[in-house]
């Protein structure tokens, strides 16, 4: 029979990269592992409540998933609930695309003190991600400290410094948005250890910061000495977010834009050429007061400028300290191969090295940056080089059993998947409670809770 024909592939993860490899790979039967009860990954847990536009990607997703090709299993943790060999003897070739679920530490002194969090977890806990939603965010405090000058931070401190009123029409959790309305945060550092011409955020972000309602922003002039001269050189993407940011600090602002700082409760700021290098504990040792940095300045040049320390110290109170030094992926199964240095699967194109059937795509084989588009054309590469494996005969000829081996292992195990209607189910119910408030959605937040719903 043609089902028989038919190859049997499996992603793991369904993010943007499960999703969008998945899409390259509907001529073949294309099953989706995904830990959570519900689908998309970043795109539900990452991007920020208050950008709903890029959610969109969404509607492509659920095309996919709707094709008659491709089925959706949540609530299926690849490592503890199945194999990865288990999976790679049920089908004809296995993708892991399950991006980073970790962030790197600082691995500095004081860096587990209370007030101290990673933005990965603030992230998760305002967009609704199950594991962050204990975290209690002390926000009583008047200043906080971001560590890190990327588009993760600069979304932390937006979310930060929003009037709640903004996000109330947003899909951020309701309880997010309760101690949001009790903040009394003021102030928000982020800092660098390099300067502005080595920022991660991009432009859009930053003009949002700029024009944030009620927040002014902070800028040392003497940071931008000797710029102007530099930009003319750089590509012109970051030529004009440096001009942007140069304008910002060296411009005396127009009588409107003038008056509306002057108006402004909070405020933001990039304290560049500094380095953390402890958390500084209150008096009484039981939290965090404040972050010490050693001044720094940079040698080398282009890609290869380093911050060096000049040997000055200096200590920036605050009540919260976010590290936002990047995201990291997790080793899934000591079968696969994974480079812990770069936090990656080692791969050619996508290929996993010496596996053969085993492929990746998405933040676990490229590292954790990129924006959804990035991510797209990698995991269509890593689809095409599959399908070349296909069309050449290097994947297991014969029959293999897919999910259906699989729902066998699982049910053995006591595990009950998620499957896309369910998960239409759960999105129709998040809707209808978001409708009272005039939210696009209340998320729900406890996994419990959705299995209850589904009857499982
Ligand atoms: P993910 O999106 O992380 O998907 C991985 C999936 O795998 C998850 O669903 C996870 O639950 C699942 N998984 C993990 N482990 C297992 C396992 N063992 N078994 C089964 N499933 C597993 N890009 C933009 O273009 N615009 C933005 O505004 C934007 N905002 C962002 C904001 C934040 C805070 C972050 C962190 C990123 C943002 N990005 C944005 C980038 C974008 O989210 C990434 O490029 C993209 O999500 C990476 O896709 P991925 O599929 O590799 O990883």
């Amino acid at each position: 029979s043609t089902q028989e024909k038919t190859p049997q592939i499996c992603v793991v993860g369904s993010g943007p990269a499960g999703f969008y490899t998945a899409q390259h790979l509907l001529k073949a039967h294309v099953d989706i592992y995904e830990k959570q009860p519900v689908p998309f990954g970043l795109v539900r847990f990452g991007v920020a409540p208050d950008h709903p536009e890029v959610k969109n990607v969404i509607n492509t997703f659920t095309q996919t998933a709707h094709s008659g090709r491709c089925a959706f299993w949540g609530n299926v943790e690849v490592g503890r609930d199945v194999t990865v060999p288990e999976l790679q003897e049920a089908y004809h070739a296995v993708v892991l695309s399950y991006g980073a679920e970790d962030h790197r530490a600082l691995e500095i002194p004081g860096e587990e003190l209370p007030g101290v969090c990673s933005a990965r977890a603030f992230v998760g806990w305002y967009n609704g991600l199950p594991e962050n939603q204990e975290l209690e965010p002390d926000l009583s405090c008047d200043t906080a400290v971001i560590l890190g000058q990327g588009n993760v931070a600069l979304d932390v401190a937006r979310i930060l410094l929003t009037p709640p009123e903004h996000l109330e029409r947003t899909d951020i959790t309701k309880a997010a948005l309760g101690v949001l309305r009790q903040s009394r945060v003021k102030t928000v550092w982020l800092v660098g250890r390099r300067g502005p011409l080595q920022v991660a955020f991009t432009i859009k972000e930053l003009r949002e910061m700029i024009q944030l309602p009620g927040a002014r922003p902070i800028l040392d002039p003497v940071d931008f000495l000797g710029l102007q001269d530099k930009i003319k050189e750089v590509p012109r993407p970051r030529k004009r977010l440096t001009e942007l940011l140069l304008r910002t600090a060296t411009e005396k602002p127009g009588p409107a834009e003038a008056a509306r700082q002057a108006s402004a409760s909070r405020a933001w700021g990039l304290r560049f050429f500094r380095s953390p290098q402890q958390v500084l504990p209150s008096p009484d040792g039981r939290r965090a007061a404040g972050v010490r940095l050693a001044v720094t300045r940079l040698e080398g040049v282009d890609e290869a400028t380093r911050a060096v320390p000049t040997g000055d110290m200096e200590d920036l109170p605050c009540g919260l300290v976010l590290s936002s030094i990047g995201y990291k992926s997790r080793p899934v199964d000591p079968s696969v191969p994974f480079d812990s240095k770069l936090g990656v699967i080692p791969n050619v194109e996508g290929r996993v090295m010496d596996v053969p059937g085993l492929y990746c795509s998405g933040w676990v084989k490229r590292g954790p940056t990129g924006v959804i588009a990035t991510t797209m054309t990698d995991s269509f590469l890593t689809g095409q080089m599959l399908l070349q494996d296909l069309k050449a005969g290097l994947l297991p000829s014969g029959p293999r059993p897919g999910y259906a081996a699989i729902q066998a292992l699982l049910s053995s195990r006591g595990v009950r998947p998620v499957s896309f209607s369910d998960w239409e189910k759960l999105d129709a119910e998040e809707v209808a409670r978001g409708q009272g408030t005039g939210k696009p959605r209340e998320k729900l937040v406890d996994p419990q809770e959705m299995l209850r719903l589904l009857g499982h």
